[in-house]
């Protein structure tokens, strides 16, 4: 089964000139969703993770199953007055636009090995956002996960030093 079938993009969405890769084919069919989930989850165990950690809001639909195959726990960061709990913030900027991402201060408790899962890697301001709040928090970053990469926006010249698998790169 080749995962890029089930991508859609969708050209000018959020805004003009915004090529935007649609994975809702891919999330949507039970046997390339499961494709996706477990090879992310292959490379996360390669990494020793015990904790995954995703990104509003897709990183939470790939992140949450690739916890569950793992049996690990998964750790939401979320947008700005979601999280109900004392919370570490940091601001980034977006492929288009601006964004905070908070997560609770001990939502990754400190030495533990956190791998990060996303849907999409960009620019890579999201994780890398996301990155800095486990840290923050006193963890590791083992490694980042993600079904699609936008080679040509760079997002891993900003994870150096960090493990980075991606399944489908344009
Ligand atoms: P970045 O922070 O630039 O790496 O952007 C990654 C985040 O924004 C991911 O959570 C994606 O869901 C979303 N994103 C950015 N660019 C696109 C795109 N062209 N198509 C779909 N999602 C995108």
């Amino acid at each position: 089964m080749k995962l890029q079938d089930y991508i859609k993009n969708v050209p000018d969405f959020p805004i003009p000139g915004i090529q935007f890769k649609d994975i809702t084919p891919l999330i949507g069919n039970g046997p390339a969703f499961r494709q996706a989930v477990d090879a992310i989850a292959l490379f996360a165990r390669s990494q020793q993770a015990d904790v995954i950690v995703g990104p509003d809001a897709r990183g939470f639909i790939i992140g949450s199953a690739v916890a569950y195959a793992m049996g690990l726990g998964f750790v939401p960061v979320r947008k700005p007055g979601k999280l109900p709990q004392e919370s570490i913030k940091y601001d980034y900027d977006l492929e288009y636009g601006k964004n905070t991402l908070c997560m609770h201060k001990d939502g990754v408790k400190p030495g533990q090995k956190a791998f990060i899962v996303d849907d999409l890697l960009a620019t890579g301001g999201t994780v890398g956002a996301t990155v800095k709040l486990i840290e923050a928090a006193g963890g590791t970053v083992v490694g980042l996960g993600f079904i699609i990469e936008l080679v040509d926006l760079e997002g891993r010249k900003k994870l150096q030093g960090y493990p980075v698998k991606t399944l489908i790169q344009y």
